[in-house]
């Protein structure tokens, strides 16, 4: 006890001059990050608003800079933020805990038309069963969907882009910044179900919103058309379709759903994890890249036709107790957001 508080003591002695090295050393990192931060806005001076892009060009030469606003920030860890606005610091940006810090780079992006959600991540795996982990498998989804919708031109930004968790509110909020076309949040179900004559597909609207109802009634005809035609051993609910669920207050029950007013998204289980049928397609990657066109081919049906869907329901009366995880801030931790100086 008393070496160790020897060692404190010698350990506060010798702290001063440790202070004042990391002081330089920051002072010296602060006047790199903003020579690179002036370079790195004048790279990317076409993502800027024009009155920011203007001062950032104002050196260079002939870029033009675009009206659109900065909406999301990629840090250089691969995590989507949304952007609050540009300082003389850097972008100010909302990190997944709520938090508000400022970076120096990332990339920027401004023209989104859709955002896709893939649910879970991190410690909030989903459902996990037939050796498949459901925030894996909807990342996956997820991609292929993105990479589909890209090859038509339709511009898609990912709420999560890699295993950490992100509560729904984060969620939300990249969602109520863009404000995009639409929304889809990509899941799988797991649990138990009884036997199903086909596919047990269910793809949730927001109760008070047509256009989230029919982007909803297309997600559920494309991905109920493309796996009737697989055979495999279909579990299901009674009720599953095109519907909605709502809580006890008679709001939308699951959160993606309900804290995005105002932009219609659905939220899509196209199969079941634990049915070992389904699961087996799942762990293709050819079935991947299908559900994922399915989708794309929903949201291109939606986007450029009045095609009203199919597959609606009305719900069952069913006891709604716990969203499933991924719903509070309790114990929130951030992913890194900048890269780890050597
Ligand atoms: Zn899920």
């Amino acid at each position: 006890m008393n070496g160790r508080a020897r060692e404190i003591g010698r350990a506060r002695r010798r702290r001063p001059s440790v202070r004042v090295r990391r002081r330089r050393a920051l002072v010296a990192l602060i006047v790199v990050a903003t020579v690179s931060v002036t370079t790195y806005y004048t790279l990317r001076a076409e993502h800027l608003p024009s009155r920011v892009a203007d001062i950032a060009i104002s050196t260079t030469t002939s870029t033009v800079a675009r009206a659109s606003a900065p909406l999301l920030l990629i840090t250089a860890t691969g995590i989507t933020v949304p952007v609050q606005g540009l300082t003389s610091g850097g972008w100010r940006v909302v990190t997944p805990c709520g938090r508000t810090t400022t970076l120096t780079t990332g990339t920027v992006l401004s023209d989104i038309d859709v955002v896709i959600d893939p649910g879970h991540g991190g410690r909030e795996v989903g459902a996990v069963a037939n050796g498949l982990t459901e925030s894996r498998l909807n990342l996956q989804v997820a991609l292929e969907l993105q990479k589909t919708l890209a090859n038509s031109g339709i511009h898609a930004a990912l709420t999560r882009t890699a295993d950490y968790r992100l509560p729904i509110a984060a969620r939300a909020r990249i969602i109520n910044k863009v404000r995009p076309k639409l929304f889809v949040s990509v899941q799988h179900n797991g649990g138990p179900a009884a036997e199903h004559a086909g596919p047990g597909t269910e793809v949730y609207f927001q109760r008070a919103s047509p256009p989230s109802k029919r982007l909803a009634g297309l997600v559920w005809e494309e991905l109920f058309n493309r796996l009737k035609n697989s055979s495999s051993h279909w579990v299901g609910a009674t009720d599953a379709g095109a519907i909605y669920r709502t809580g006890e207050d008679g709001k939308d029950f699951h959160g993606i759903l309900r804290l995005t007013n105002g932009v219609p998204g659905v939220l899509s289980e196209a199969a079941y994890i634990s049915n070992p049928s389904e699961a087996a397609l799942l762990a293709t990657p050819e079935f991947r890249a299908a559900e994922g066109r399915s989708v794309a081919a929903a949201i291109k049906r939606f986007l450029m036709t009045k095609d009203p869907g199919s597959g609606y329901h009305e719900p069952l009366k069913r006891a709604m107790h716990d969203a499933g995880g991924g719903g509070t801030m309790n114990n929130c931790r951030d992913p890194a957001l900048t890269a780890a100086t050597p």
